[in-house]
């Protein structure tokens, strides 16, 4: 039942699959334009729009994840395990961070808020290696 509601809302795409694939590939963070650029020499037909638009529901299907960042383009994660980032405040480049999923804190906070905590999301802010020498 899941699986019939799941094929006629997402229509089968040989597109998305390569869209996936190329997230998983890296671990770079990449925003829509960068995928585009990796699948435009072997798929020329692709558009930037379909792109994104894959990405969404990709996301929406729980396959990836999206990475809001403020004024920044969105950014795209094959990995969907639980994980923390670091982003940069100057080129908004994200990494993971090699660092165990606190649970304690979702104790802590489901105990203040008197309701049950899923998880949290937590970023660490600073600058990349890159930008390190010449922030403003
Ligand atoms: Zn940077
Ligand atoms: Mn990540």
């Amino acid at each position: 039942m899941e699986g019939k509601k799941e094929s006629k809302k997402y229509k089968h795409s040989r597109q998305r699959e390569r869209i996936l694939e190329v997230l998983r590939s890296t671990k770079s963070h990449p925003t829509a334009a960068w995928v585009y650029n990796e699948l435009k020499p072997t798929m020329p037909h692709l558009s930037l729009g379909t792109v994104y638009r894959n990405l969404r529901i990709l996301g929406e299907q729980g396959e990836i994840l999206i990475l809001q960042n403020g004024s920044g383009p969105d950014r795209f994660d094959g990995d969907t395990r639980p994980h923390y980032h670091y982003i940069c405040l100057r080129c908004g480049r994200v990494e993971d961070v090699p660092l165990p999923v606190n649970a304690e804190l979702d104790a802590q906070a489901a105990l203040v808020l008197n309701r049950p905590v899923l998880g949290h999301r937590l970023d660490f802010l600073g600058f990349c290696a890159d930008c390190m020498g010449q922030k403003d």
